[in-house]
């Protein structure tokens, strides 16, 4: 309790510090011009330092050659309506999205409840939030409030940074993206829990930081454990949101760009948000934007080393995106292997064909993938660019970012170290839902897996080659 009392001193210290001599503190700012007005600052909250996603954001806006641009005349003058050309969020929703406000709730003072350990057999949204609450008393876990679900439910993010005199890798991890993979929460909360609990994953979580949201679909998942019925697409379990929008198909990557008026549209730059169902508008549910900016904080900002997304769907894991180029993919084969070797389960790597160019999927890890290698372009949208004609190009106008580089893409990396992997834990209907049942088959397949080791391999490999300093 005490280092907590003085962790938040110094945090309060550190406030005016950054605040202070913000100009030499950010990461781009070589591209912003020297006579601009300063710029909007954020806030530090909890062990998050939110200065530096307003800094990044706002460099990331800015390119040479480009005129900045003030809030008022990008709100007002510059752009279309997003919605018009594409169905995808616009410009202004998207930086009200990034700029949502998050709330540090963690239980600073209050006595961690050692006994309670995570059960897989039972579940529930209320099960995780007081879970989750009860973690923050920890030294060095903080708990925030990042969102809310369409139906009003608060999104609670984990940040797991116990005190260390190592540099920490960070890892990042989500689940229950779609609302019948319910094993997605459960095993996250498992992991880290009993992780926390152990002197030796203490011991391992000083050289890893973990920043998760378990439960992302907290509405239908909470539907499908009260009223399955209700909550059927024939005779499947549902998957999307409470609207009806697939949220690992929702965010506006690079096939949504958002066109200034006058530029050229690229000719794979899509006019439909998605070619399947319920995709919604690009962007548009509540859980999109609140992950989209946890994701972007996590990966630009705070240089995240692997994203791990859980899912269900046949003992597989699904390699890398190709946007992230070829020294991106040896990452994820290099994390991925370590995983399916304990895992036992298989490994899909896309092929990527005349359908599939880069840059057309819309789930979180795409997302996160154009977050760290492409960037967002205030004078156009979304993970595109533009040549000195005003000609846009997106991903999508090549193969993979390796070509994409050959022709004279100019991205704004902000993570060159980033992997990542979708986990998709046991196989089929009898593990899917809320039924007790599914919940009996996952707690099996967790134990049988070796699913409470998982953590541990990952912070091995993360920290091959680490940094001590002692
Ligand atoms: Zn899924």
């Amino acid at each position: 309790m005490i280092r907590k009392l003085k962790r938040i001193c110094c945090l309060v210290l550190m406030v005016v510090i950054v605040f202070g001599c913000s100009s030499s503190s950010i990461v781009f700012a070589d591209d912003l011009p020297a006579d601009e007005p300063a710029l909007e600052t954020g806030e530090m909250l909890g062990n998050l330092n939110l200065t530096m996603l307003d800094h990044l954001y706002e460099a990331s806006v800015v390119r040479t050659g480009q005129k900045y641009l003030g809030k008022k005349e990008i709100n007002e003058n510059v752009f279309e309506d997003g919605k018009k050309l594409f169905s995808s969020i616009n410009t202004t929703e998207y930086r009200d999205a990034m700029n949502a406000k998050w709330e540090d709730v963690t239980e600073y003072g209050k006595e961690y409840d050692d006994t309670l350990t995570w059960n897989l057999k039972s579940g529930g949204y209320k099960k995780c939030v007081a879970f989750m609450k009860n973690l923050s008393r920890i030294d060095g876990v903080y708990l925030y409030k990042i969102g809310r679900t369409e139906e009003g439910r608060d999104m609670l993010a984990l940040d797991i940074d116990l005190p260390s005199k190592r540099e920490k890798k960070l890892l990042m991890m989500t689940g229950t993206v779609h609302a019948r993979e319910q094993a997605g929460y459960g095993f996250a909360l498992k992991m880290i829990s009993d992780m926390l609990n152990s002197k030796e994953g203490r011991q391992k979580l000083e050289t890893m930081r973990i920043a998760c949201v378990p439960l992302v679909n907290a509405d239908v998942c909470e539907g499908l454990r009260k009223e399955p019925d209700e909550w059927m697409e024939g005779k499947y379990f549902y998957k999307a949101n409470a609207i009806g929008i697939d949220l690992n198909s929702n965010c506006p990557t690079l096939t949504s760009g958002i066109l200034k008026k006058g530029v050229k549209k690229s000719k794979y730059l899509e006019y439909e948000p998605c070619g399947s169902g319920y995709c919604g508008t690009l962007g548009e549910a509540s859980e999109t934007k609140a992950m989209m900016k946890w994701i972007y904080y996590y990966v630009a900002c705070e240089q995240a080393d692997l994203y791990i997304d859980l899912h269900q769907q046949g003992r597989i894991i699904y390699d890398g995106q190709e946007t992230g180029g070829s020294d991106y993919m040896e990452r994820c084969d290099r994390y991925i292997s370590a995983v399916s070797k304990l895992l036992h389960y298989g490994v899909i790597r896309d092929d990527y064909d005349d359908e599939r160019r880069i840059g057309t999927g819309k789930g979180l890890i795409e997302w996160a993938v154009n977050c760290a290698y492409c960037y967002y372009d205030s004078s156009i949208g979304n993970m595109v660019w533009m040549d000195d004609e005003g000609y846009t190009f997106t991903g999508l106008d090549y193969w993979n970012y390796d070509e994409a580089l050959d022709n004279g893409f100019d991205p704004l990396v902000t993570n060159d170290h980033f992997a990542d992997m979708t986990i998709e834990i046991g196989y089929g209907q009898p593990y899917l839902g809320g039924s007790k049942t599914a919940y009996k088959n996952n707690a099996k397949e967790y134990s049988s897996r070796h699913f409470d080791r998982l953590l541990y391999v990952i912070a091995d490999e993360l920290n091959k080659n680490i940094v001590i300093y002692e």
